[in-house]
């Protein structure tokens, strides 16, 4: 039985290389994440590249993300690149101050003071450093510092509650959109979305730069929480970034917040992915700690799509390690997969795709079926299957590369390279023989095989076939 919960790994220094990446991949690595707070054009330009002729040689889609910095709401520079806090000191972020010094920083995110008030409470560098705000006048914020320690350059602000008024798209996003769209990124990470509006907006860029990509929304502020339905609504994919988040609502809130975000996603045929510090002591360790363990297997039991890794592999000493560690983790958390999803939105089906992939499913379920072969144009009718649960295998046997590559990111399907051929005894027949060269099914099991009749013709599923592998050869 495949793996069925996806892998994403955010690149970096420690896996830029072909072989690590080479490596990576071959532990079961199924989408890259690019996270463009870092590097150049010209980088990820060559990194993509690398990506896919890697896949190519493997024999397997890798899925692209491209993830936008988002606003940068972070304190400026110091004099001496860092210093040391102590508890009830006073300290000043100051928006006009050029370079910081032990009393005094200043501010990337100018419009701080306007966001703040007497009372507040601001995180810095993911809250390691707390914060009271005591009085705010003019560009000059005056702080009593709380928890205290090492605060160098550029560290993130983050105010307890969220508020922050910055939109989620700056100009660095916008070029980066086209960027993505220039790259065929099979999906598109927007951070620090507050709305629906929000993910409409970089949708629209997208699709002017004559991109596709999957919108991913990073659900990472407070606002984002009370705006969940829709921002789900605009988006295909939602992301826990539970990192930020957890600086916003607090982090004993987040664990709640992540089941309730997996299963709203999926009642609304959406994607997941659960981020950061998932097995983050694998920073420097070569073998993740109980707690992370406990913390992959949780997320695959919520129903996540993909677990994600940060760090980890992007500046990580164990970046093959922490693949086949996370790997092994899912495929044995998934025996005791149980999560129902018979609770979807909408009343009954109201599509075509939605009725067949829903008689698939049951039907899969019902009977001793060993996996679904569905030939798919655009993959909605194996993500509306990939809602359901099942421990049937879905593999989208399909003639479009950007199809193969975005399901990478759906739970239980797997991407087939299929030549597109005309009539459906033959698609059937090279269905049949791609299982068999796989190990998946032998001679006289039965299979589901999904079609669009007639074969051929642009247009939705609407066929339902349970075959028994090799039968109708002799017919
Ligand atoms: P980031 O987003 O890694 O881009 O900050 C994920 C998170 O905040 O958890
Ligand atoms: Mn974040």
């Amino acid at each position: 039985m495949p793996r069925r919960t996806k892998i994403v790994a955010t690149l970096g220094p420690a896996s830029n290389d072909r072989k690590t990446l080479a490596a990576m991949i071959d532990a079961g690595l199924d989408v890259v994440r690019m996270n463009f707070s870092h590097g150049t054009l010209a980088e990820h330009r060559r990194r993509v590249a690398l990506v896919r002729s890697l896949a190519r040689k493997a024999g397997r889609a890798v899925g692209v993300l491209v993830d936008l910095q988002g606003p940068k709401i972070r304190i400026g520079r110091f004099r001496d690149g860092k210093i040391t806090l102590s508890p009830g000191q006073k300290f000043v972020l100051d928006a006009e101050c050029e370079l910081g010094d032990a009393h005094t920083v200043g501010l990337d995110y100018r419009n701080l003071p306007n966001d703040v008030r007497p009372g507040d409470t601001l995180l810095l560098d993911d809250g390691r450093i707390v914060l009271g705000v005591s009085s705010v006048r003019g560009p000059r914020i005056t702080c009593v510092v709380e928890v205290g320690g090492a605060l160098s350059n550029n560290k993130g602000i983050n105010r307890k509650g969220g508020g922050l008024t910055a939109p989620a798209l700056t100009e660095k996003d916008m070029q980066d959109i086209r960027v993505a769209a220039e790259l065929k990124a099979d999906f598109l990470g927007v951070s620090f979305p507050r709305s629906g509006a929000d993910i409409r907006r970089a949708r629209d860029l997208l699709y002017k730069a004559g991109g596709a990509s999957l919108i991913v929304a990073k659900i990472e502020r407070a606002e984002a929480i009370s705006a969940l339905e829709e921002i789900l609504e605009a988006s295909d994919c939602i992301m826990v970034a539970r990192g930020d988040l957890a600086v916003e609502v607090g982090d004993a809130v987040v664990p709640a917040l992540q089941k309730r975000m997996i299963r709203l996603a999926r009642e609304r045929n959406k994607l997941a992915i659960t981020a950061t510090q998932m097995m983050e002591s694998m920073v420097s360790s070569p073998i993740p700690t109980r707690a992370e363990v406990s913390d992959v297997a949780n997320a695959v039991l919520d129903g996540t799509d993909a677990v994600m890794l940060s760090a980890e592999t992007a500046t990580g000493e164990y970046p093959v390690e922490v693949v086949t560690a996370m790997a092994r983790v899912c495929v044995e958390a998934e025996k005791g997969d149980t999560v129902s999803v018979e609770r979807r939105r909408g009343g009954p089906p109201s599509e075509l795709e939605e009725a067949v992939a829903r008689a698939t499913v049951f039907t899969a379920n019902t009977l001793n079926i060993k996996a679904v072969a569905a030939m798919t144009q655009s993959g909605k009718t194996v993500l509306l299957m990939s809602r359901m649960q099942t421990n049937v295998p879905i593999y989208a046997m399909s003639s479009v590369v950007e199809t193969r590559r975005r399901v990478t990111l759906f739970r239980g399907v797997y991407p087939v390279k299929f030549r597109g051929v005309r009539n459906p005894e033959k698609a059937l027949n090279m269905a049949e023989d791609e299982l068999l060269d796989r190990g998946v099914v032998q001679r006289g099991d039965y299979i589901i095989l999904t079609i669009g009749e007639p074969f051929g013709k642009a247009g939705g599923t609407n066929t339902m076939k349970i075959v028994k592998v090799g039968e109708h050869r002799h017919a």
